[in-house]
């Protein structure tokens, strides 16, 4: 095992990180920015090497200045968090060729599924069904037309290289198309320096479904059932659950198999999401995700398993430390996303924390990097806090959630909190009777 592991992250999967670190009596380094000299993180961890300036770019993003880090501290292994560097195969294979470990997947696998396109390709030889679409990329907008009439309207135009939610257009009629191919072009080329777009059938009422799997890297495979993740803004998780309202056990069972042989048959090492969308008691295959996702507490709740600790396993070279048959599901969990932002445009709110009280009891977790002082710096991502409930049933997990919720202080910042009192009193989130559409309609009538 591991005597001291690096993570390249801050915030709150930094903390998280840190805390499975410790009950493996595995000594902890935190990097930072100039930015992040009093975060939480920095403060935890048993050592911290400040890398850079506040940017991403120049910190937290920048290659040379991680490696450097983990080579003066001696750290073995880096763990990514998400986000960041999480994704990036090029990262892995340098820290490959340093002789640290990557705790994640070969930059191999990392490649194959970060082309949108390529993982369409890998699904669907591995088994996996995915959403109808173009054969590969579209490379203007005549093809576009072309594969879009004989597919069928509406259409949604994504970048090969997508993520975030950003580069993706709908295209509801043929009118809306070549605006829609060039958009979603130019915003791909904009955020990912590849303009490379590819379509697929828009669905119109499904459910986002994921599948959190596990790879030994030997050849075997498990899934620890899946996270409902539909309620979205701009294409962006707020709300997740698991198991999900709407599935069944066997529907469980059929596409967490289906997935578990997939990421076997890679040889696919650590943890992953299948991400599909679900309608008609259809799964469709759209991406895979390959390192721990934000939302990954409301599995572990459920399992009663610490993903970050077999992430450590596995790369180390152990073994898992569950079977298939180790997992079963006990009760319902529920994440909620705190964004310092200010409704009703979720406009960005860094700024002073002048009062922070995490709420406690029963069932309930808050991972969160906040303390009472602590200044948001504007240079991240807007995610301050992820409060996560369990309960023996689902009707439990959501009156904890009402509970806790009305616990929570953060004062100083506006934050997301009101939108969850307030989907609360829904009658269709009460019931879990929503799809990717919902919160979008629901934003659009309500703030
Ligand atoms: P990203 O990697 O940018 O997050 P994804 O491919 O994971 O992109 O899609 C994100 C979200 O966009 C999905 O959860 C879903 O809400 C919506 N979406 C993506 N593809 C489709 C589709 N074919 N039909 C309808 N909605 C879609």
């Amino acid at each position: 095992m591991f005597d001291k592991i690096l993570i390249a992250n801050r915030g709150e999967i930094a903390l998280r990180v840190i805390r499975a670190c410790r009950e493996m009596g595995i000594q902890s380094v935190a990097v930072h920015s100039t930015a992040d000299a009093d975060a939480m993180h920095v403060r935890m961890a048993d050592e911290l090497i400040c890398i850079g300036p506040p940017s991403g770019a120049q910190s937290y993003l920048s290659i040379p200045a991680i490696i450097s880090a983990c080579e003066i501290s001696g750290a073995q292994a880096i763990h990514p968090g998400y986000g960041f560097l999480s994704e990036n195969a090029n990262f892995v294979q340098i820290v490959e060729d340093h002789g640290i470990t990557f705790i994640g997947p070969s930059a191999e696998h990392i490649r194959q599924m970060g082309d949108k396109i390529t993982a369409k390709d890998t699904a669907k030889a591995l088994g996996i069904p995915c959403v109808p679409g173009s054969d590969g990329g579209v490379p203007d907008v005549e093809t576009a037309k072309k594969v879009a009439a004989d597919m069928g309207y509406p259409v949604i135009i994504k970048a090969t290289a997508g993520g975030g939610g950003r580069g993706m257009k709908v295209a509801e009629t043929a009118a809306d198309l070549v605006q829609a191919f060039q958009t979603a072009r130019s915003e791909s080329k904009a955020a990912f320096g590849n303009d490379e777009v590819y379509m697929e059938k828009y669905l119109q009422k499904p459910r986002h479904i994921e599948i959190q799997v596990f790879g030994d890297g030997q050849g075997g495979g498990v899934h620890l059932g899946e996270r409902d993740c539909s309620l979205q803004r701009r294409h962006q998780k707020v709300f997740e659950e698991a198991p999900g309202p709407s599935i069944t056990a066997e529907e469980r069972a059929r596409i967490g198999e289906i997935c578990a042989n997939a990421i076997g048959k890679m040889g696919y090492s650590g943890a992953g999401t299948v991400e599909f969308l679900y309608e008609d008691g259809e799964f469709y295959f759209i991406e895979m995700n390959t390192r721990l996702q934000v939302e990954h507490p409301v599995t572990e709740a459920i399992f009663g398993q610490d993903l970050v600790r077999e992430q450590i396993l596995v790369a180390s070279g152990q073994k898992l430390s569950f079977s298939q048959d180790d997992l079963q599901i006990n009760g319902h969990a529920i994440e909620v996303r705190i964004n310092a932002e200010k409704l009703p445009n979720f406009s960005p709110c860094p700024g002073k924390i002048t009062a922070f009280h995490a709420p406690g009891g029963l069932g309930v977790r808050m991972d969160s990097a906040l303390y009472d002082g602590y200044s948001i710096p504007p240079y991240y991502d807007s995610l301050i806090g992820k409060l996560i409930v369990h309960g023996r049933d689902r009707d439990e997990a959501l009156a904890r959630l009402s509970r806790s919720l009305g616990e929570l202080i953060v004062d100083g910042v506006d934050t997301t909190v009101p939108l969850f009192h307030a989907l609360l009193q829904e009658k269709d989130v009460q019931t879990g009777d929503y799809n990717i559409h919902w919160l979008e309609k629901w934003l659009d009538a309500n703030l």
